[in-house]
């Protein structure tokens, strides 16, 4: 196990020293400047800013276990849309992702191992056809009755050994 006690957050805030040190990214407003909504997988292998051509404050980004649009997503967006600048949203999944690579049953017991504990009772949306659960999930934005038709949805599976998008709806 890593990260337990012990560790500390010394390194993360001396870097944050540094950071606020030439700090430049005052005077935002908080509104998606590029008008891009970003729903993707929490995975580190994923720079969702970077794979776009975009920068800090252009985008709304909102990452999960898999990239899934789920009820906090879709808050997120209609949030975005209505009051953060968003215009254009992009559902993006990825090659490899550990979400679509187990059973929910598979999971529990790694997890329940790791933990030392029963997990038989965490919930872990995995995914079984990624393509399938991306048309479901740019139909769940699209269909929003929040989300006016002016804004536009796609959905993009991002390959994290190529860096490259391809568009599936
Ligand atoms: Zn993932």
């Amino acid at each position: 196990m890593s990260g337990g006690n012990g560790v500390g957050f010394d390194d993360l805030l001396a870097a944050n020293e540094e950071f606020a040190g030439s700090f430049a990214l005052q005077g935002f407003d908080g509104v998606a400047r590029a008008g891009v909504a970003v729903v993707t997988c929490m995975d580190s292998r994923i720079d969702p800013l970077g794979m776009i051509g975009l920068k800090p404050g252009d985008a709304k980004i909102f990452r999960n276990p898999g990239g899934r649009v789920d009820g906090s997503a879709l808050e997120a967006l209609v949030l975005g849309v209505h009051l953060l600048n968003v215009q254009r949203v992009l559902v993006v999944p990825h090659t490899r992702c550990a979400m679509a690579s187990r059973s929910q049953q598979e999971l529990r017991t790694i997890i329940g191992e790791s933990a030392g504990q029963d997990a038989s009772w965490q919930s872990f949306h995995v995914i079984g056809d990624q393509l399938d659960a991306l048309a479901q999930d740019v139909a769940k934005v699209r269909s929003h009755p929040l989300i006016p038709d002016t804004v536009q949805v796609g959905g993009f599976m991002y390959d994290v050994d190529t860096g490259r998008l391809t568009q599936h709806g």
